[in-house]
C-alpha cells in the first residue's frame, strides 16, 4: 500500500494547458483510414456473439447470478389456495344483513399450514378465527381484520361493514397456472431467486457459465507489485478485466501478459480460442510497429470484421472470430480499454451468456456548461455530477477531453456522457445519455 501526500483531484487538472496532444478524432482521410460507426460495430459484434452458450441444469440454491436458459412459469396457481391476508375473522358477508353492529359466535380456528375447514364446519351465522396464510374456510368469503372487530369470550362483535371479500388474496391472483414468472434471459438476482422458490423450483435450467480468456499484450508491461526498470509500467489492464469480469455467470480464464511478439501473440491466441467461448486482449491493435495483433490473428487463421471504430476513446479496436471463439482486440490505453469493454465487450458477452437485455440501462444527464469538440466520433466522455435540475435530472461537468490514458480521471468521474459522433457544440443544458459508472 502506497501512503500518498495530500491528495490531487485528476479532475481538477482538466482544463491547464496539456503537453500531450489531442488524440485525433477522424483518422487521416482515405477510404482504408474510414472510420466505422459505432452502432455498425457494436452490431457486428452481436451479430458474432448471437449464439447463446448451451444450458445446464442446476439447483436452486446455485442459480443466484446466473442467466435463466427458459421462461419460468406457474406449475400451479399463484397462491395456490385463497387464503386470509391479515390476522382477524373470517365470516360469511351474507351474515351481516341489516344495520351493525353484528356479533357471531366463533366457530372454530384456521391457522397458516391447516388444511382448510370443511363446507360444515361453520354454521350459518358464525365465524372463524383466522390467522394471516390460513385457508378460508369454505363458504365464507370475507376477513375483518382483528383490530376492527371486539371479542369477547368466544363472539366477537364487528361494528362497520366490511367490502365483500376484503382481506382474502385469491387463488391464482399472482399468477395464473402456465404464466411467466420470470422471463427467459433474466439474470437471477434476490427477486428471481424468491419467485422461482415460491413456485417451487428446485433445479433451474440456466445458461452455462460463459468462458472468457484474457491477456494483456505490451513488452512493457510488468506485474503490479514488481519492481519497474525505465521505460516499464504496470499492467493496467488485466486487472481491469479481471475486475469486470468477476461475475457469477463467467467463468474466467486470466492467460497472463504476453510480450510485442508474433510468435508469443499467435500462441496465446490460439490457445485462447480453443479454450474459451470469447477472447480479449488489450494492446497491439493499432497501426505502430510494435501492434502485430491484427496481422497475427488473421495469419492464425482468426477473421476480423471490424477493426477502426467512430469512437472515443477506442479507436482501434478489433471485433472478430477465431475457431469457434469470438474476438475483442481492446486498445491499449487503460480508459479506452474500459471503454471498449463496457460499451461493446460487455453487450457481446451478455448476448452469448443468454441475457435478453444486453445493453445498458439508458440514463440521461444536462450538461452544465456548454463543450465544443472535433466531431467524427461518439465520445464516452468521463463526467462528474455537480448538482441537478428541478426533475432531478443529474447536471455534469465533463472531464478532460483527452483522457484515454487517464485512468485517474475516471475514478474521479460519476459516470460516462456520451456525446454525438456529429455534435460540433453542445450547448448548456443539453440532455446527453449518460452510463453510470
Ligand atoms: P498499444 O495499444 O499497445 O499501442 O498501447 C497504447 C498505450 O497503452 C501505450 O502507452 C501502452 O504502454 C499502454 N498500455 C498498453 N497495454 C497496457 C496495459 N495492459 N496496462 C496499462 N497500459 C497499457
Ligand atoms: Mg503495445
Amino acid at each position: 500500500m502506497v501512503i500518498c501526500p495530500p491528495a490531487i483531484d485528476p479532475a481538477d487538472e482538466m482544463s491547464g494547458p496539456r503537453a500531450v496532444p489531442q488524440d485525433d478524432c477522424t483518422g487521416a482521410s482515405g477510404p482504408q483510414n474510414r472510420l466505422m460507426p459505432f452502432d455498425d460495430a457494436l452490431a457486428t459484434g452481436l451479430g458474432l456473439a448471437a449464439r447463446p452458450v448451451p444450458m445446464e441444469t442446476v439447483a436452486l440454491s446455485d442459480a443466484v447470478g446466473r442467466v435463466l436458459a427458459g421462461r419460468a412459469c406457474a406449475g400451479s396457481p399463484m397462491p395456490a389456495f385463497d387464503h386470509a391476508a391479515m390476522d382477524g375473522y373470517a365470516v360469511r358477508y351474507s351474515d351481516l344483513a341489516g344495520p351493525g353492529p353484528w356479533t357471531l359466535e366463533l366457530n372454530g380456528r384456521a391457522a397458516a399450514g391447516d388444511a382448510p375447514l370443511p363446507a360444515d364446519a361453520v354454521a350459518t351465522g358464525a365465524a372463524v378465527r383466522i390467522l394471516t396464510g390460513a385457508p378460508i374456510p369454505a363458504g365464507l368469503d370475507t376477513v375483518i381484520m382483528q383490530e376492527h372487530a371486539a371479542r369477547s369470550g368466544n363472539r366477537v362483535t364487528i361494528a362497520d361493514r366490511p367490502r365483500q371479500g376484503a382481506n382474502i388474496r385469491l387463488t391464482g391472483e399472482d399468477a395464473a397456472i402456465g404464466a411467466t414468472v420470470v422471463a427467459e434471459g433474466t439474470l437471477l438476482g434476490v427477486r428471481e431467486i424468491a419467485a422461482l422458490a415460491s413456485i417451487g423450483e428446485a433445479a433451474v435450467d440456466v445458461r452455462r457459465k460463459l468462458r472468457i480468456a484474457w491477456f494483456s499484450s505490451g513488452s512493457e508491461l510488468r506485474e503490479p507489485g514488481e519492481p519497474l526498470a525505465p521505460g516499464q509500467i504496470h499492467d493496467a489492464n488485466r486487472y481491469t478485466l479481471l475486475a469486470a469480469l468477476d461475475q457469477p455467470w463467467i467463468d474466467r480464464l486470466d492467460l497472463g501478459t504476453v510480450p510485442d511478439t508474433p510468435r508469443a501473440l499467435t500462441d496465446a491466441l490460439i490457445d485462447a480460442s480453443h479454450r474459451a467461448d470469447m477472447v480479449v486482449s488489450t494492446g497491439g491493435v493499432s497501426v505502430g510497429d510494435e501492434d502485430h495483433m491484427p496481422s497475427v490473428f488473421r495469419e492464425a487463421g482468426g477473421d476480423i470484421r471490424a477493426m477502426r471504430i467512430a469512437m472515443k476513446p477506442g479507436k482501434p479496436l478489433a471485433i472478430g472470430r477465431m475457431n469457434d471463439a469470438v474476438y475483442l482486440g481492446l486498445p491499449g490505453n487503460p480508459v479506452a480499454a474500459f471503454v471498449g469493454w463496457l460499451t461493446i465487450g460487455a453487450p457481446m458477452a451478455r448476448l452469448m451468456a443468454g441475457f435478453a437485455d444486453v445493453r445498458p440501462p439508458r440514463h440521461f444527464a444536462r450538461l452544465a456548461a456548454a463543450s465544443s469538440r472535433r466531431p467524427g466520433r461518439r465520445e464516452f466522455r468521463p463526467a462528474r455530477i455537480t448538482g441537478r435540475d428541478d426533475n432531478g435530472v443529474p447536471r455534469i461537468e465533463l472531464l478532460g477531453s483527452s483522457f484515454s490514458a487517464r485512468i485517474g480521471l475516471l475514478c474521479a468521474a460519476d459516470g460516462l456522457a456520451v456525446l454525438p459522433a456529429d455534435a460540433e457544440t453542445l450547448d448548456a443544458d443539453t440532455v446527453v445519455e449518460f452510463i453510470w459508472l
